[in-house]
């Protein structure tokens, strides 16, 4: 399959999905994972149509995506792995949606960068759902006061929750856990579902999927 066949492939999934859920056609944003990507290989999925994408790191990102986001107006742009504060600044300035705001060093760092430079990305608190040492997140019993705290304290505006569960095991669990932390939080977004388990995060509501390498291939 070429890569505008396995995004078109990717598509009908969100589509067959939503049918299945209940849920009305289009509620489902595909975010396109192109991290480790060369922009030779992600214009095709931007010829093809697909407007959205997510990286995993600033300095990455900052090396194809101000070429490409000239080249065609509306791309727009989620940073989807860990943010530092150094990298604050640069984050601000290039990214559309930065998901991964999960302390509250950096959301004080966001919130200072997005008044000096008057850009407002949207933002959304990653949770460490199932809890595992080794990925970053707010705990979850953590995450109704946090975003209390970013919208009071440094009045944020958080509009969705983000997770990746655990590797092992079923992630519908988890993905409910955090449709139910996301309502405790009144908050409307949720991105949950990646490659391997997107249909079964539009099952339990999630309102954008992070594909990459069922669209990208391999990394
Ligand atoms: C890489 C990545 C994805 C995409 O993963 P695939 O399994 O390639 O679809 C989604 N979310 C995050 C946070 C990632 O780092």
């Amino acid at each position: 399959m070429t890569i505008e066949q396995r995004l078109a492939d990717v598509c009908q999934k969100i589509e067959a999905a939503e049918r299945e859920a209940g849920r009305s056609r289009g509620a489902v944003t595909l975010v396109a994972v192109s991290k480790t990507f060369e922009a030779d290989a992600i214009r095709p999925v931007i010829v093809s149509g697909q407007r959205i994408f997510g990286e995993n790191r600033v300095q990455e990102s900052e090396g194809k995506w101000p070429a490409l986001k000239a080249e065609t107006p509306g791309i727009e742009l989620h940073l989807i792995g860990p943010l530092q504060s150094n990298k604050a600044a640069n984050a601000v300035a290039l990214f559309d949606v930065i998901e991964t705001v999960d302390r509250e060093k950096i959301a004080r760092a966001l919130a200072s960068e997005m008044k000096i430079q008057g850009r407002t990305p949207k933002l959304y608190v990653q949770v460490n759902i199932g809890m595992e040492p080794q990925k970053a997140g707010i705990e979850p019993k953590e995450t109704v006061a946090f975003v209390a705290f970013c919208r009071k304290e440094l009045a944020l505006s958080v509009e969705g929750l983000m997770c990746i569960p655990p590797a092992e095991g079923h992630p519908g669990p988890y993905f409910a856990l955090l449709e139910k932390l996301a309502r405790e939080c009144g908050v409307e977004k949720l991105s949950m579902g990646m490659s391997g388990d997107f249909e079964t995060a539009i099952g339990f509501g999630a309102t954008s999927v992070r594909v990459g390498s069922a669209i990208f291939g391999h990394r």
